[in-house]
């Protein structure tokens, strides 16, 4: 598709006045995209979500504009203080409690792209779930590239489980939905919390990608077929 945007720019349509394309796709591929799309202005790597406003008052208003691409090494991680637009209905929200993954799985860019795995401390998730209940928010869906890795790169090694307990505890929020749980990771103790905790939803997210070991070896996934099938109830084979 030419891009709609594009001819809005073009045509000085609205507030079309600059065009500028962020996240994954200029992470990884922002030199050659430049080249390709010369309409775009700016492309900003995942670091950059922090200065949106300081590179747009930058580049309104100037007749010339030098074209950029910037992408360093991924580092970002945000915190409660980030402003967010919330774009689900107003009783849910999404609640990114890290950021990067270091799984390494051979088919995925992921950690390429986002970088190792960095955890928000907890205290700054829960002020966020705070802020997100006061805001009318109820239920509140846990994600990360890997949720069960949450807290290893952090002093002390709090867990997962540790932190969907204190974010049980958060007043007005009434259920808590966990996603993107990896398989070989998904404890007992985990599970048990899940179990304990009324207002942890009894829904599980686990993107098992495969249950053949030679595919799940090809994909470099930790753990293996057996693990998976001690997981997960019902019937065997
Ligand atoms: S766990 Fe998920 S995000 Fe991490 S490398 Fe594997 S597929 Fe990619």
């Amino acid at each position: 598709m030419k891009s709609s945007y594009a001819q809005w720019k073009q045509k000085g349509v609205g507030h079309g006045t600059c065009l500028v394309v962020t996240g994954c796709l200029p992470q990884r591929y922002g030199k050659i995209l430049k080249k390709e799309m010369p309409e775009v202005d700016l492309f900003l790597g995942v670091n950059e979500v922090p200065n949106i406003a300081c590179h747009l008052d930058d580049l309104y208003g100037k007749e010339q504009r030098e074209r950029r691409s910037i992408a360093g090494r991924p580092t970002f991680l945000m915190n409660a203080a980030h402003l967010r637009l919330i774009s689900t209905p107003s009783h849910t929200a999404y609640l990114k409690i890290a950021e990067g993954c270091s799984n390494r799985c051979s088919y995925c860019v992921i950690p390429l792209i986002r970088g190792k795995a960095r955890s928000r401390g907890m205290d700054d998730i829960l002020k966020e779930a705070e802020i997100l209940a006061a805001g009318g928010v109820k239920e509140i869906i846990i994600t990360a590239q890997d949720t069960t890795a949450y807290g290893r790169d952090l002093k002390g090694k709090p867990t997962l489980s540790d932190l969907l307990k204190k974010l049980a505890a958060v007043e007005r929020i009434r259920w808590i939905r966990l996603l993107y749980t990896y398989p070989a990771s998904l404890t007992d103790t985990i599970l048990y919390t899940i179990a304990q905790e009324e207002k942890i939803c009894n829904y599980i997210d686990i993107p098992i990608q495969h249950i053949d070991d030679d595919i799940l070896k090809a994909m470099n996934r930790h753990g293996g077929s057996g693990q998976i099938r001690k997981t997960l109830p019902g019937r065997r084979r």
